[in-house]
């Protein structure tokens, strides 16, 4: 078969733009990045919503999606679509998982993917603008800063002196390996409102190359084959109309929704799953769309007092990172001051708070144990799949988030942050040591941190819920990969996109079998 390409690599979001920036360095390479959302090549063409990191884009580069939470309760679901994915709309906060997260995933039978492994790929992602030395790095594609002193709004400096008096210790470097604490973010920016997504930082040196194909606005409906042998991509084009692009290598990069929906409608997944909408079984793997995780978030909100919140604060700039009592898992819990939180669109919020912008403390679960499933609801590649949270399944969810809601209370309540406030959201104080009343709050007030994974599971062969090899290779099959969130094979205790970048990269490090070089080293540089 004549290829058109050696590499085609399948969403351009946090992994994907990695991927086509990293492989296409090889100038003997030809490589096809595709697109469903679009592209914009430079800074002047690139809209306010994305550049603006001071807040998420939640609506104009969306896929529209919608979630169950709990109980048949469905909320707006975000997921990037455009060049730079998710990483290009999200808060920016650049938070690596800690070093246990790594070590479990190659504890689970995934070699190369330790805490000491995956290191470089971290260092060499970015450019830390505070911090040097043998964990971080300079170079990178990536700009990394923390929030100074004397940049927090009231409310961060209110929260921080709350944390330190509840006794919580105070750090300054959140990406150091033993940190926990209260302190500043790193947040994925070189300046103090713009968004550096991996579309500027990977792709925008490395889009002149005449080997990178970007193709932008273009929805990869499956993947071709012959016998196990990926040969391509059918490119969706309206009507059950395709176009076929063949290539040596196909590389799934389109998130932990859009990758498994599409192994599903290229016939991999879980037979009976496939069945149901009548796709010929290629390969009969459960593991595709189950093991969905991802953060749930609640917490304690206040109405603002007059002229105390402006839009154009960084929506967050503290985390404190702290463990729940009795757990043997370090920084399983988040806590942080929200400066502002528009609810307009969030209806349901809006109608119990009966104000438009709140502000306060949230909390978000590190190492939930409810799991998830993502199925199709048809083979139109147009059709939004559903995504079932199927947070709370787990009695042990239900308990640290009602602990954790408790700390909030005590966090907004100290006297330095709830003098910012007119009054708290909803929760009454009668509610605080009642774990029923406090139990069902969780459930109103539960929502997504927006870090779905484990959709295509890593792991051996051996274990029928995996998806892919340590190398990351769809199981039974040749010339196809997955490389993106999907594949974590338990979530990790930070949010998720420092994590798919270094997906981004080791991938490409080992699709390229070549050792990663120290940081420093640009994406317009080989691998
Ligand atoms: C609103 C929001 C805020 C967030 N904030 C943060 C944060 O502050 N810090 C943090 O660490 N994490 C954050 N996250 C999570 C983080 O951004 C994701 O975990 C990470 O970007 C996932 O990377 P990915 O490469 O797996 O997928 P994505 O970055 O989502 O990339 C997938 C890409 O594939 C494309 N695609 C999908 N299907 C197809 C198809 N069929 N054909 C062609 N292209 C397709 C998509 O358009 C997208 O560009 C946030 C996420 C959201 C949505």
């Amino acid at each position: 078969m004549t290829y058109q390409y050696d590499d085609i690599v399948v969403g351009s979001g946090s992994a994907g733009a990695v991927l086509a920036a990293r492989l296409s360095a090889d100038t003997s390479r030809r490589v096809l990045l595709t697109e469903s959302g679009p592209d914009y090549s430079t800074v002047d063409s690139t809209p306010r919503d994305i550049l603006n990191g001071n807040a998420m884009s939640l609506e104009a580069h969306d896929w529209n999606y919608r979630a169950e939470i709990y109980d048949g309760r469905r909320t707006r679901f975000p997921r990037g679509r455009l060049t730079g994915g998710s990483s290009a709309v999200g808060a920016t906060i650049a938070l690596r998982g800690t070093p246990d997260d790594y070590d479990e995933w190659a504890a689970l039978g995934n070699p190369g993917w330790s805490y000491s492994d995956v290191l470089p790929y971290f260092q060499r992602m970015e450019d830390d603008l505070d911090y040097s030395g043998e964990y971080h790095g300079q170079g990178g594609p990536i700009p990394i800063r923390r929030w100074r002193p004397d940049e927090l709004t009231d409310a961060q400096r209110a929260f921080q002196e709350a944390c330190l008096a509840a006794g919580y210790a105070e750090t300054k470097d959140h990406n150091h390996p033993t940190a926990t604490g209260v302190g500043p973010i790193p947040s994925n920016r070189r300046d103090l409102t713009t968004r550096t997504s991996t579309a500027m930082g990977y792709l925008g040196p490395a889009r002149s190359r005449p080997n990178l194909t970007i193709a932008a606005g273009t929805t990869v409906e499956r993947v071709l084959f012959d016998g196990d042998r990926a040969t391509g991509i059918r490119v969706a084009r309206g009507n059950g109309s395709g176009d076929d692009i063949h290539a040596g290598r196909v590389i799934l990069s389109a998130g932990a929704i859009g990758s498994p929906t599409i192994l599903m409608r290229s016939g991999i997944g879980p037979a009976d799953e496939l069945g149901r909408h009548g796709i010929d079984v290629r390969l009969d793997l459960p593991g595709v769309g189950g093991n969905l995780i991802d953060h749930p978030r609640t917490g304690v909100f206040m109405v603002p007092n007059p002229g105390m919140i402006n839009p154009g604060y960084p929506f967050l700039q503290t985390i404190l990172r702290t463990t729940a009592a009795g757990s043997a898992e370090t920084n399983d819990l988040q806590y942080y001051m929200v400066n502002h939180f528009d609810l307009n669109l969030f209806p349901e919020l809006y109608m119990l708070s009966g104000v438009p912008v709140i502000f306060g403390v949230m909390l978000v679960l590190q190492r939930p144990k409810s799991r998830g499933r993502l199925t199709l609801s048809s083979p139109d590649p147009t059709a939004p799949p559903v995504i079932d949270l199927n947070f709370l399944a787990d009695d042990h969810d239900v308990r640290a988030l009602t602990e954790g809601v408790r700390t909030c209370w005590e966090l907004a309540n100290h006297p330095s942050v709830r003098r910012l406030g007119e009054e708290i959201v909803v929760l009454r104080e009668r509610a605080i040591n009642n774990d029923r009343m406090l139990g069902q709050y969780v459930i109103t007030s539960l929502d997504s941190a927006y870090h779905p994974v484990g959709t295509a599971r890593m792991g051996p062969d051996a274990d029928p819920m995996t998806v892919v090899d340590s190398g990351c290779r769809v199981h039974g099959t040749t010339d196809l990969y997955v490389a993106d969130a999907s594949i974590m094979p338990n979530i990790v205790r930070a949010n998720t996109n420092l994590t798919s970048i270094m997906i981004g990269e080791r991938a490409a490090a080992l699709l390229t079998a070549g050792p990663p070089r120290t940081s420093g080293d640009q994406a317009g540089q080989a691998a």
